[in-house]
């Protein structure tokens, strides 16, 4: 049993000596990058692709992460960040490069979803014109949240861990188990001198950053969706940009809008999303059926179809939030509402079509008409 269970639970067996390695491995890559001849050369991104990024219908899929490095480096300077907070360059490459190494190579929760995540906070941050509201460190946070929010994530979610009883349930008391963890991580990650991109900020300053990043990361956790939502719902028609208490909460709900915003992007982008989630969700509930656990039937490859998936969470949760965060931003209608709403017709298409087939051969799909719940 002991055998079974150091076999199935990768992440927590040795979780001290796995972090340490990684990061004396990242140290490693940070010095490989000082090597690298092309280290200095700024970025090789064409102007098409530097217009594009700053727009939610970006696809992520046609890009190595060598690529996507240089992008989320060219967003630093572009916003202005690296300038006004006298971040060093270099630095800020080898923090690049060790944030890559510790995202795992999980179905959904990779690099590329942390890479999307960012791209769509920097066009929100355009979109929104979102400087003209907030200040530099406040965009410093809201872009530095999301690149780390899902640091080191393992592939099964907080209900797994908590249920498995793993050494990162024990260790953060079953609160946000994972979201705690990524924090954690990035911060593991800015106490190397070699990948601190705030060197230079003082201890003051470091604080205000440290607790804003740990607020947002915090605030993806799914299980506080409706708690954070409902503080919004009641700020957002007397909304004071004067008030810090409104800002924080805006600035969880942008990073929430963010990190779930797949569907926004167009339906090529998005839908390949979807194939890589359920993958994950799979191999969850899979692990979960052998060690007898309880398994949520929309993780259930017997229960969920791609379009049971995602009709609920679109007109429950997605249309919701990003309609309370359009009565600040009415921009974002023509850009992120209206192809939410498209794919949730889509998808309610695609679901008439599966009902039919079951009518014809009910026997055969057994299960999967069950609803899903999101
Ligand atoms: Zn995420």
């Amino acid at each position: 049993m002991g055998a079974l269970l150091s076999a199935v639970h990768p992440v927590t067996t040795d979780h001290r000596r796995t972090q340490k390695t990684r990061l004396r491995r990242l140290a490693v890559g940070g010095q490989r990058g000082k090597t690298d001849p092309s280290h200095h050369t700024p970025y090789h991104l064409s102007k098409e692709t530097v217009e594009a990024l700053r727009l939610p219908a970006f696809d992520a899929w046609q890009w190595e992460p060598n690529e996507m490095l240089s992008c989320l480096e060219h967003m630093y300077h572009d916003l202005g960040l690296v300038k006004d907070f006298n971040i060093n360059p270099i630095t800020l490459k080898r923090w690049l490069l060790c944030i890559h190494d510790n995202y795992r190579n999980n179905p959904f929760h990779n690099f590329r979803h942390c890479f999307c995540v960012t791209q769509m906070m920097y066009s929100m941050i355009w979109l929104c014109s979102l400087q003209e509201k907030f200040t530099q460190v406040d965009i410093l946070i809201l872009m530095t949240a999301a690149v780390c929010h899902d640091l080191d994530h393992p592939g099964f979610n907080n209900t797994y861990q908590i249920n498995a009883r793993t050494e990162l349930a024990v260790r953060y008391n079953d609160i946000s188990p994972l979201e705690n963890h990524h924090c954690a991580v990035a911060f593991q990650i800015f106490s190397q001198p070699d990948c601190n991109i705030f060197s230079n900020f003082d201890p003051e300053a470091f604080k205000q950053i440290r607790q804003g990043t740990i607020t947002l990361i915090l605030a993806t956790d799914m299980a506080r969706h409706g708690e954070i939502l409902d503080s919004f719902k009641q700020k957002v028609d007397n909304f004071d940009y004067t008030d810090e208490e409104h800002v924080t909460c805006l600035k969880m709900v942008l990073i929430k809008c963010c990190d779930i915003s797949n569907e926004v992007r167009p339906m090529e982008v998005a839908e390949p999303w979807v194939d890589c989630l359920l993958e994950e969700y799979f191999m969850q509930s899979d692990r979960e059926k052998t060690e007898g656990l309880p398994v949520a039937p929309f993780m259930d490859r017997e229960k969920v179809t791609k379009p049971t998936a995602q009709i609920g969470f679109i007109k429950f949760v997605l249309i919701p939030m990003f309609e309370t965060v359009m009565k600040l931003f009415p921009q974002i209608e023509e850009a992120m509402v209206q192809p939410l709403r498209e794919s949730r017709d889509r998808y309610e298409e695609l679901k008439q079509i599966d009902d039919a087939m079951n009518e014809v051969r009910p026997q055969s799909d057994h299960g999967r008409k069950e609803e899903v719940n999101v």
